[in-house]
């Protein structure tokens, strides 16, 4: 007797281009010319419009297959980019949001690119409650931004690199990269699933 594959009970199709899966996560032609694209300090995968469905996976629906993939590809963007960070760590998310999912999602793909680049991962950042920010002006939102993250411990490190999910007006990374900067770090780059704007 001949089972089903797990992919095809699941009835999986690839979260980039909708093509049937025939590899974990993304197929094998997605994943042959995904590459990290490079904007100054940061690095990303694609515009949000293409990974979208990428992103969601990993937020609601525990897509964890697809963590892989997008370390390996993260992780070969920073050293082409020859940034050479000492630690990685991620923008942390509230507290009782990863308690619901079990996990952050930006910090599940840090650990795997730091474990891709053999680099510690380090949990150095938290997030403090701030109301809803959708009513705000530009301006107030990122002056709240600057106050919500802050320094869990003393840091070891100089060199980082900051993981999150989506790059949006780039308000999170300046905010937390302030926080780094005035914990002693020299220099922080970033990574990426997906960019907007682009
Ligand atoms: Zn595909």
């Amino acid at each position: 007797m001949r089972w089903p594959s797990p992919d095809s009970i699941l009835g999986s199709n690839c979260p980039l281009c909708g093509r049937e899966l025939d590899g974990p996560g993304v197929c094998s032609s997605c994943a042959r010319e995904m590459h990290a694209a490079r904007r100054h300090n940061l690095l990303y995968l694609g515009n949000y419009r293409k990974y979208k469905d990428v992103v969601r996976s990993l937020k609601y629906r525990g897509g964890r297959n697809l963590v892989p993939i997008l370390a390996q590809k993260l992780a070969e963007g920073v050293r082409a980019a020859e940034w050479r960070p000492e630690a990685v760590t991620a923008v942390p998310t509230m507290w009782w949001r990863s308690w619901l999912r079990g996990y952050n999602p930006a910090e599940v793909l840090a650990r795997e690119i730091a474990a891709e680049l053999e680099l510690p991962y380090q949990r150095v950042l938290a997030r403090r409650y701030a109301p809803s920010q959708t009513r705000r002006g530009r301006d107030e939102r990122s002056a709240v931004k600057a106050g919500v993250f802050y320094l869990r411990m003393i840091l070891k490190q100089q060199t980082w690199l900051l993981v999150d999910d989506v790059w949006t007006t780039g308000g999170t990374f300046r905010a937390v990269e302030r926080v780094l900067r005035a914990g002693g770090a020299r220099a922080v780059y970033g990574a990426v699933i997906a960019a907007r704007g682009d």
